[in-house]
């Protein structure tokens, strides 16, 4: 049996079939496991399976390192895992692309359309009474439809959101870090350096991993560039935008809105300023939060994760740097 630390309460299904071959010791919350837990727990474990909300920074790497083997974490994201660590550590890292891409496509597109058509907004001015009658001008918002929209990195779930802006008669602008020519035939977008997006989108969504290259990717000077009916949706994660920035951008309508499912920190402070903008949504954190893909989710984190213990190839391996 491999001895295995799982860090929240999950499906039971994952947790039957990781039984089958594991000893769990089992951080049974809905909650984050506290830092120091997680240092203290992963000592004489073979197998990590965590959540983005976890910490695993070199510290808890070293703390692990005599008997851990593998980590597999139940996101497509890992920029919570010290990967350089790992590497140099030869423990395995598995992670659940594909799978979420669907749902967090779906999300981006709603809030597209939420922000542009000023869903949320309206909502809350008929439930507060400011629906006295029809008036032909109010609430008027920004068409998806036949809008230019800049996509932010066109990997699984960039190109599945092109996919989608395809029923809309989109004019799909791309930026990322090498050209996608296949897709672009099969979408029919163009790929543009990101000063020419930032100019021409009617809507920006994000979709690049965060990293040292994209912390803080959109901040004055990119705001700055933006059209002022512009509005910027990101699903990615919230070091990508200068929250600050951002504040300044919507209070001095530099920008039209935004929608953010990510923030710095997580969850956001209910007194923070983006909170009192009213073009400005912020969600926590459901891109993937369907009940579908939760379960898809926690049975690839488990197959990852047995495979790693059992010396065979991840289903889903993050590839790690080369040393
Ligand atoms: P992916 O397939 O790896 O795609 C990432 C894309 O970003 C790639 O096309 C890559 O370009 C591009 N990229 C990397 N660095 C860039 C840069 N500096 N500038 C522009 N583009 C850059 O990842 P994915 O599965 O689509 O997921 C994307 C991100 O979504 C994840 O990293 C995660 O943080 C986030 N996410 C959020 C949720 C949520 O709940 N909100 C759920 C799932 C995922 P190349 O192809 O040229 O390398």
């Amino acid at each position: 049996m491999h001895e295995v630390l799982v860090t929240r309460k999950l499906d039971p299904a994952v947790i039957i079939k990781l039984s089958e071959t594991c000893n769990l010791d089992i951080w049974d919350e809905d909650t984050a496991i506290p830092y120091e837990e997680l240092l203290t727990r992963i000592v004489g474990k073979d197998g990590l399976l965590c959540l983005l909300t976890d910490n695993v920074d070199a510290k808890v790497i070293e703390a692990g390192v005599d008997t851990l083997k593998t980590i597999s974490t139940m996101s497509v994201g890992y920029d919570h895992i010290n990967i350089e660590e790992c590497a140099e550590r030869n423990i395995s890292v598995g992670y659940t692309p594909d799978v979420l891409t669907d749902s967090v496509a779906d999300l981006a597109v709603g809030l597209m359309l939420n922000v542009g058509r000023r869903i949320t907004e309206a909502s809350k001015a008929a439930q507060d009474g400011e629906w006295d009658f029809w008036r032909p001008y109010w609430m008027t918002g920004v068409d998806l439809s036949h809008a230019t929209v800049g996509i932010v990195g066109l990997g699984r779930i960039g190109s599945t959101v092109a996919k989608c802006l395809k029923g809309f008669d989109c004019n799909v602008l791309y930026t990322a870090r090498t050209p996608k020519p296949d897709l672009e035939a099969l979408y029919g977008m163009h790929y543009t350096d990101f000063d020419e997006l930032l100019a021409h989108s009617d809507f920006i969504t994000v979709h690049a991993p965060l990293t040292p290259e994209t912390n803080k990717l959109f901040s004055t000077a990119q705001f700055a560039k933006m059209k002022p009916t512009a509005i910027l949706i990101n699903t990615s994660r919230g070091g990508l935008i200068d929250q600050d920035a951002l504040v300044t951008a919507l209070t001095n309508k530099d920008i039209y809105g935004a929608a953010l499912d990510v923030t710095t920190p997580e969850p956001l402070p209910t007194n923070h300023p983006l909170f009192k903008l009213s073009r400005c949504l912020i969600l926590p954190h459901i891109g993937s939060a369907s009940i579908a893909t939760r379960q898809d989710m926690g049975n690839l984190a488990a197959e990852n994760l047995i495979a790693g213990l059992n010396g065979t190839s991840l289903p889903q391996q993050v590839p790690l740097p080369l040393s």
